[in-house]
Order: structure tokens, then C-alpha cells, then sequence
């Protein structure tokens, strides 16, 4: 009989089969700096990601259809803000690409039969594909868009996954999460897996081949006395994560001697010791590192060192594959992800709105100038009121639905930078209604007949043909609530 407690669903969901490479690094790659200073020198980068809804084959794919059940959108959209939530602070951008659904059963129910209980067997679970067949599917699929998106991450989401919860894969250009974990730490974990992060854990010395583990000391004056393997030194640069500000630390098993930690607290309550005795020193930041094994409790959180920051800079520059999918530049960011511009006719539905992506705080300030589209990124000419805020959201908005681009605006984003861009400044616009204002003595002052105007009246191209001559001034109400004034002196044409 299986014993599938809540608890133990948590567990199996949040374990992550990506393996920690004990390959040296490569020459002239890394600095192996920690300090802010060193992460303040890298350049802001971008990239894309596409999602991936692996549902099986009779399931409803159309996320419209009331009866889908699948993992939505506004889902995805939770997942690219915790996304840019973590990694913005190491000047790395993500731009959601949008999300798509495979109905395959032999992708969107994957095991790990090789986990560590007897529950992960193939036979208790005989619809699951073993999770490297799916992964070796996918990348033998890289030259087909309906499965891979070129040039971008690809973030798989699976329906189910017995016994793991995420892995890395295909050269760092894809990632898979379970269903539960699209929208929890687990994005975080893998996409910082694609960037060149190992788990923190890497190599601990009491499991694996004591040659393989980092020792406690980050004294760097400690060097190894051949002589005396247990006398400690520092290795913290060629072993473990191979980062020097994260701990050594055991893999945590919560309630379990000596790799004891507390989930409710968070707090390590061990006794163990790395490969040459040493004890293990583990602060709460170790314990709660985003790619450490603290899962159950959910006492992992998106928190990562200055000196796993500047690694996954240093490996983004080091990698062939990674450098080639950066963006040229940050304007997608100011790209709606869906979602349509104005530009003149009939007024388009609210749903038509350009949207953006959350987990940035957005400022749309008011700008002048004749944009009837955006204007051009680099063009930053524009006039800007920075005191007219038309609208601004969050870094942790919700209502996803909101964050929209409102006319005679243009867009600052503040964790890009301050310059605004993207002026939106249309006045093509059909009126809602309007009015007409006669000047009686054919100079402005109080002596006036205000006849109002409907929208047939008001937007009528014979409008001002009709009028006797005289002094005007023709008001539009247009429907963002901005108000259009034309003075009008229509002269007598009878010659
Ligand atoms: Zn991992």
C-alpha cells in the first residue's frame, strides 16, 4: 500500500534530479569574488523564456475553454515575476515569451525511478516515462519550434512528476518544473541550475568520496599539509558549489541525526561534520540558500550570495550557448507581451490592452509629443512631466490585467533604470461626446452658446464644414478620459 501523506507529496515534488558537475572549472572563467563591488561591473542582461504546458493527450488544451484544468496563465505569470523577483538584483532580466500546451501523456507524466524510496518504481506508476526519455525528446526536438522555441529558454511544466520536482537540461537553454513548483522556488532553483550554480550541498563530505567535499574553513591561508590529509584547509574554490561565500553544509534532512534541521524554525540542529572533522558552521542564510536542500517546511527561499551572483554573471560570459541567447538589448521589457497598440478607427475592447509583464515596478508618466505608436526606444526626445505619474504599479501587483500602457504616457521601470521610454501618444481617437462652443462677438470673452454633441455629432468629418461662420472652440472627450480643444475661426467662404 503507498503512504502518500501531503507531506510526502511536498517532498517528492520539490526534489531536484539535476547533477552537480564535479568538473574543474574552466581557466580565466571566474573570479571567485564575492563583494558587491565585482557584481556592480557586470552589464544588464536579458533573456527570453518560453513556457511549456505538458498535459496528456485527451486532456482540453484551449486555456479559454472553461473546462481546462491545465496550469494557466496567470500562473506563468506568478512564475516570471518570482523569476525577476530573485534574479534582478544580479542586473539578470527575464522577458516572458508566452506560454504554449503539449498534449503528450508521455511528457506530462514523468518519473524518477530511480528516486530514493521504493514508491518511485515504474510498476506503481506504469502510465510515467521515465523523466531522461522525456528530456532526450526534447532535446532531439531543438529545431522544432512546436517543442523547443529558438534562441530562448524553454521552462517545461509537467502535469505530474513522481519522486522529483525539477531538473536543468539541454546544454542550460531548458528547465522542467512539476506543476506545484512553476509558481514556488523551484523556477528559481533551476533556472540558477542553466546559469552555473551547483547545489550548495555539492559534494558533502559525508556520503561521497571524501576527495569530492568542501571543507568548513574559508581561512584561505590554510593550505593543505601533504603530510596530513585531516589537518583543515581551504578548498571552498574547487569543491562544494566552488562558491566561497556560501557554507559547507551537509545535505539537510529534516529530523534525521546528524543532518538534523528543525523545518518550523528553519534553524540546522545537526551534529555532522564535513570529510575531516570539522563542524559544520551553517547561518540561516546557508540553511534557506535558494539552491541548498532545505525543502520540507519550505524553509528554502529565493536568497543566493553576492558570490553566486557574480558566478552565474561570469558563466553567462563563459558559456557559448548562454551568450547566444541574450537579448541585443533591454527593450523587450518595454514590449507588451500581449495585447495591441490604438492607432485610429473604432475604439478596440478593453481586452485588446497592451500588457506587461509583472514583477517590476512600473511608472507610466505623462509625455508629450506626436507618437501615434510608441515612440522608438532609443528615442528618449520627448517631452516627460515627471510630476504627471498617470499610473504605477508594483513590484508585487496582482492583478495582472492592470498593467497596461495608458495614452500620452511613456514607461519607466525602475529596476532597468530611470530614463523613460516608449511615449504613447495618440489622439486618434474617436470622441464619446463632445461640445461645441460659439464665441457671439467673434472674440473670446464670456458672450457664448454651448450647443453639446453626441459621438455620431461630434465625430461627423462634415462637423465643422456645417458651422456658420464665426469663432469657435471645439471640445472632444476621448474615451482614456483625456479632453481634445481645437479653436476653430471659420471664416465666410461665400467667394
Ligand atoms: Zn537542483
Amino acid at each position: 500500500m503507498l503512504l502518500l501523506s501531503g507531506n510526502l507529496f511536498a517532498q517528492y515534488d520539490s526534489v531536484c534530479v539535476t547533477q552537480d558537475s564535479n568538473a574543474p572549472d574552466p581557466a580565466g572563467v571566474y573570479s571567485y569574488a564575492t563583494d558587491s563591488g565585482t557584481l556592480a561591473l557586470f552589464p544588464q542582461r536579458l533573456f527570453r523564456i518560453h513556457f511549456w504546458v505538458l498535459l496528456e493527450d485527451n486532456d482540453i488544451t484551449d486555456m479559454d475553454n472553461p473546462n481546462y484544468t491545465g496550469v494557466t496563465e496567470n500562473d506563468v505569470l506568478e512564475s516570471i515575476a518570482l523569476i525577476n523577483q530573485a534574479f534582478n538584483q544580479f542586473q539578470l532580466f527575464f522577458k516572458y515569451d508566452g506560454v504554449s500546451v503539449i498534449n503528450d501523456s508521455s511528457l506530462a507524466l514523468l518519473i524518477n525511478e530511480a528516486g530514493q524510496t521504493a514508491s518511485c518504481q515504474i510498476a506503481d506508476w506504469p502510465n510515467h516515462t521515465p523523466y531522461g526519455q522525456a528530456l532526450s525528446y526534447i532535446n532531439s526536438q531543438a529545431n522544432n519550434p512546436d517543442v523547443v522555441k529558438p534562441d530562448m529558454f524553454n521552462m517545461y511544466i509537467m502535469k505530474q512528476g513522481i519522486c522529483f520536482g525539477g531538473v536543468a537540461f539541454g546544454n542550460r537553454k531548458r528547465q522542467m518544473v512539476s506543476k506545484n513548483g512553476l509558481t514556488k522556488l523551484n523556477v528559481v532553483h533551476e533556472i540558477a541550475h542553466s546559469l552555473g550554480l551547483r547545489h550548495t550541498r555539492g559534494g558533502e563530505g559525508n556520503d561521497y568520496d571524501p576527495g569530492e567535499c568542501e571543507h568548513v574553513t574559508r581561512d584561505e591561508t590554510l593550505l593543505e599539509d601533504p603530510n596530513d590529509s585531516l589537518v583543515p584547509y581551504f578548498n571552498a574554490r574547487t569543491r562544494g558549489d566552488y562558491v566561497v561565500d556560501t557554507g559547507a553544509i551537509p545535505d539537510f534532512y529534516p529530523n534525521t541525526a546528524p543532518y538534523n534541521y528543525d523545518p518550523a524554525t528553519c534553524s540546522y540542529i545537526g551534529d555532522a561534520t564535513d570529510c575531516q572533522g570539522s563542524q559544520y558552521v551553517i547561518f540561516p542564510e546557508d540553511m534557506m540558500n535558494a539552491m541548498g536542500n532545505a525543502h520540507d517546511g519550505d524553509c528554502t527561499q529565493a536568497i543566493f550570495t553576492f558570490g553566486q551572483g557574480i558566478r552565474m554573471q561570469e558563466t553567462i560570459t563563459g558559456s557559448s550557448n548562454l551568450s547566444a541567447m541574450l537579448a541585443s538589448d533591454l527593450s523587450p521589457l518595454y514590449e507588451p507581451y500581449k495585447g495591441i497598440y490604438y492607432n485610429s478607427g473604432a475604439p478596440l475592447p478593453p481586452e485588446d490592452n497592451p500588457l506587461f509583464q509583472p514583477g517590476f515596478t512600473y511608472e507610466f508618466v505623462k509625455c508629450d509629443g506626436y507618437y501615434p505608436q510608441p515612440s522608438d526606444y532609443y528615442d528618449t526626445s520627448f517631452y516627460v512631466n515627471y510630476l504627471n505619474i498617470i499610473s504605477n504599479y508594483d513590484v508585487n501587483e496582482t492583478n495582472y490585467n492592470a498593467i497596461t500602457h495608458p495614452n500620452h504616457s511613456a514607461i519607466r521601470i525602475s529596476q532597468v533604470g530611470s530614463t523613460p521610454r516608449k511615449c504613447y501618444d495618440n489622439n486618434n481617437a474617436l470622441a464619446t461626446k463632445g461640445m461645441v462652443t460659439r464665441f457671439n462677438d467673434g472674440v473670446y470673452n464670456y458672450n457664448t452658446t454651448a450647443t453639446e454633441k453626441n459621438a455620431n455629432e461630434i465625430n461627423d468629418p462634415n462637423l465643422i464644414n456645417d458651422l456658420s461662420p464665426g469663432l469657435y472652440i471645439i471640445r472632444k472627450d476621448k474615451p482614456d478620459g483625456s479632453i481634445e480643444e481645437q479653436p476653430i475661426l471659420k471664416e465666410n467662404n461665400d467667394d
